[in-house]
């Protein structure tokens, strides 16, 4: 229970029980969470925070809650419901991934690789949308498509292109990955994933953020965390225009595994794409059919 000291000692005693639980940015997360649950700006908070705090019950309730749910490790990010990427504010709840700053390098790298427009693009194993949204907003694509095999990451998929200026005409699809495509009528320019790679037996040593909050399904890339590549690989050129292109978020280790998974199934000019800690990030590779 805090007590209701000056607005400084709520939230220093915020701070005080995410660090005793363990949280790696417990200075930011208490942060946020005050700011999220009083409504008060950093601004705000420099003039009052030597006086008396004198929070509505409810605000008060939101505080201690997000603090006692943070404190079991829940991401921030499922306490406040939002995530920013690439400028744009997502919704997200435990049915999607939590988009990744690292993700950003994988939607930069096809922003900067396709300034041509009219061109469709699909985004597979999109779950909250962060990726084919952001391309539809920020590229202005002519056709973007988005797939997932959740249902339920779908819905969150959905709400965010319709609450995102410009995402609109994002279409969504369920599909376990092209079991509802066909090559006769679907057939695109680029074709981008961020899919499943984390070797099974790695996650039990995630951070329990992730292990224990997160989609398994989003995450569990099997044995070696290389099988949604093998069957991306394999399916992919079936489903892209002459010259497309594909577009992999990888982990740092898989660059190798995955652009000569791509060279065996017939892609060439395969590239690896360092993010901004020097590790790598992105596989791309080019389906040429003549
Ligand atoms: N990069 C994510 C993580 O570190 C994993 C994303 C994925 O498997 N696609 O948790």
């Amino acid at each position: 229970m805090l007590g209701k000291g000056t607005w400084g000692e709520l939230l220093a005693a915020g701070k005080e029980k995410l660090k005793e639980a363990g949280v790696a940015e417990y200075d930011l997360d208490a942060w946020y969470l005050f700011e999220h649950a009083f409504g008060i700006s950093r601004m705000q908070y420099f003039l009052c925070s030597g006086e008396q705090a004198g929070p509505g019950e409810e605000a008060f309730a939101s505080y201690e809650s997000g603090l006692s749910r943070r404190s079991k490790r829940e991401p921030l990010q499922h306490i406040l419901g939002t995530q920013e990427f690439m400028g744009l504010e997502f919704t997200v709840s435990r049915h999607v991934l939590i988009p990744r700053q690292d993700t950003e390098i994988l939607v930069e790298t096809v922003l900067s690789a396709h300034k041509e427009k009219n061109i469709s693009v699909l985004d597979m194993c999109t779950g909250s949308g962060c990726i084919g949204i952001s391309l539809a907003v920020l590229g202005g694509y002519r056709h973007v498509e988005a797939a997932d095999i959740s249902e339920e990451a779908l819905v969150v998929a959905r709400a965010n292109a319709a609450g995102i200026p410009g995402a609109g005409n994002v279409c969504f699809r369920q599909s376990d990955l092209f079991s509802e495509f066909s090559p006769e009528t679907d057939r695109y320019d680029v074709i981008v994933s961020n899919p499943p790679y984390i070797p099974s037996s790695v996650i039990e040593g995630l951070e329990p953020e992730v292990r224990d909050f997160e989609p398994r399904n989003a995450l569990d890339g099997a044995e070696d965390g290389l099988l949604f590549y093998r069957r991306l690989a394999e399916e992919c050129g079936r489903f892209l225009k002459k010259n497309g292109s594909v577009y992999f978020e990888i982990g740092y280790d898989q660059g190798e595994a995955v652009s000569s998974l791509l060279r065996s199934h017939g892609f060439k000019d395969t590239e690896v794409i360092k993010d901004l800690a020097g590790k790598d990030r992105v596989v791309c590779g080019r389906w040429q059919t003549a």
